[in-house]
């Protein structure tokens, strides 16, 4: 089948673009301009006309994916801005919830032959942050951060702005598909993944341009920019960016799956995680809180698995081979 990968330039959409074409799938990645799509052309050589491009310069101008949406089975929606650095929330909101509008409306009016639409969302969506323990499944919704934009606007927190985003994003899909469900074809998943990290396969000139995800591993690990009385508190839960892609490829094949949304999680951290293994298996990186000790971290959120390990199960990577694989990513790009 043919499967249509927006945002396909980011991290997790090359990576996902790659593991469908060695999959057999046929791939058509949107970008927003030509230039951001020669390292992807360049990357795809080899799968000839499985592989195409089609270029869409606004995602919020109505009707701007009716032509990419033309004649494929699948949808897996990846645009969506993710940094902290956003003053007005609406600088987050208006991509998250408009380009998921414009992409389904698009698939409403022009893709006959769709058979099921993936939206990438995010723990985020799920988790209001508390300095309790607790536990959290599919049933949860991030009310606290949509509560957070109304009250606060451009005061609310870098993280607050960008929960309300992937909140708000996920639930426009949910409520075109409620909406609409009597005259579609095709059927919704959301998947919602914590902190993605891994070896980096898209377009990065130096560390400082990582994405979002991979620039704090980065910071934290090779950099040596971050606290380290803060390694050992700040984390949550992460997924290896391999094994989020076996995620979309197992929900795209998975008729189940239809209608849910999954938690992709790996497991807990704290960055100290990491630093440990990289410091072990490089001696030049730093070594960051000799005082940490795992056995005592506490881990805030505990997520609830079964509706993954039942409908998507993976064999999730370790933080081991995380560490392992993105640091010879690394030193292979002359970064440490
Ligand atoms: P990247 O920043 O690497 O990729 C984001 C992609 O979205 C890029 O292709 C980018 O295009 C595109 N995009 C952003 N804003 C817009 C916009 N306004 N209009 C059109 N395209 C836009 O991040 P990731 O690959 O990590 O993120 C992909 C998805 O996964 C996002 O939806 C993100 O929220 C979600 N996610 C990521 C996690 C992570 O830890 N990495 C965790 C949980 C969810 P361009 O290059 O042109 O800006």
């Amino acid at each position: 089948g043919k499967v249509l990968v927006t945002g396909a330039n980011g991290y997790i959409g090359v990576w996902l673009c790659k593991t469908l074409l060695e999959r057999g799938f046929s791939v058509r990645a949107t970008v927003r301009s030509e230039s951001k799509a020669t390292h992807l052309r360049k990357m795809f050589a080899s799968f000839g006309d499985k592989f195409e491009i089609a270029i869409v310069e606004d995602m919020l101008k109505e009707g701007a994916y009716d032509e990419a949406v033309k004649g494929v089975d699948a949808i897996v929606h990846c645009a969506s801005p993710f940094h902290f650095a956003a003053n007005d929330p609406s600088e987050l909101v208006n991509p998250a919830v408009q380009g998921t509008n414009t992409v389904l409306t698009s698939a409403l009016k022009h893709a006959p032959t769709l058979k099921r639409f993936i939206v990438t969302s995010s723990v985020a969506a799920l988790i209001t942050p508390s300095a309790e323990l607790h536990t959290v499944s599919e049933a949860d919704w991030n009310e606290g951060a949509i509560a957070e934009i109304q009250e606060k606007g451009v005061e609310a927190s870098p993280l607050g702005k960008y929960c309300a985003s992937k909140t708000l994003g996920e639930r426009t899909a949910w409520d075109f598909w409620g909406k609409h469900k009597g005259e579609l074809g095709w059927d919704l998943v959301a998947l919602n993944p914590p902190y993605v990290f891994g070896p980096v396969l898209h377009e990065v000139e130096k560390p400082e341009k990582l994405n979002e995800s991979m620039r704090w591993w980065y910071d934290a690990v090779v950099g040596g920019t971050i606290d380290n009385a803060m390694l050992a508190v700040l984390g949550v839960a992460w997924v290896d960016v391999r094994d989020m892609v076996e995620a979309y490829v197992l929900a795209l094949t998975t008729p189940e799956v239809s209608g849910e949304r999954v938690v992709i999680s790996a497991g807990p951290f704290k960055l100290q995680d990491f630093v440990s293994i990289a410091h072990r298996l490089h001696p030049q990186l730093h070594a960051g809180n000799t005082e940490y000790d795992p056995a005592k971290a506490v881990h805030y959120t505990t997520f609830v698995m079964d509706k993954q390990q039942k409908l998507l199960p993976l064999k999730y990577r370790t933080i081991e081979e995380m560490t392992r694989d993105t640091l010879e990513d690394f030193r292979a790009r002359g970064w440490f």
